[in-house]
């Protein structure tokens, strides 16, 4: 938990967010300002600032989120048609919030990236 962090604050349940999975290691909310028709947020549950602030030790928690976020795209009917995962990291990615997460995005054509 870091103060001031918004998804640290869902995730404890201090602010409202639309929490459609959670187990012991991370949750999955609906993107308040969706960027495509489907749009999930893979979160950690402990705060992990940015891709760039931890080691190896967190291979297995970035697989976890990785499959989280299949499992999400394949019950929000995303499987067969398409999805993109994407994690931004820092000012040029745009990153906004400071709590590493995985955006899975899809339900439409996307538009390309870059
Ligand atoms: P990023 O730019 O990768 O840091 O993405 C942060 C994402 O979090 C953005 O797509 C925001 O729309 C989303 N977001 C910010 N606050 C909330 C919130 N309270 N509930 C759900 N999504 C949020
Ligand atoms: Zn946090």
């Amino acid at each position: 938990m870091a103060e001031d962090c918004v998804f640290c604050k869902i995730g404890l349940g201090e602010i409202p967010g639309e929490l459609l999975y959670s187990d012991d290691l991370a949750f999955v909310i609906r993107d308040i300002n969706p960027k495509a028709p489907t749009h999930l947020l893979v979160i950690p549950s402990e705060h992990v600032t940015y891709l760039t602030s931890f080691n190896q030790d967190r291979e297995a928690l970035l697989g976890h989120m990785v499959l989280v976020a299949r499992e999400m795209a394949q019950r929000e009917g995303l499987a067969e048609s398409g999805y993109r995962l994407v994690i931004n990291q820092g000012s040029d990615s745009g990153q906004e919030v400071p709590h590493l997460h995985l955006h899975v995005l899809g339900g439409g054509r996307l538009s390309v990236m870059g």
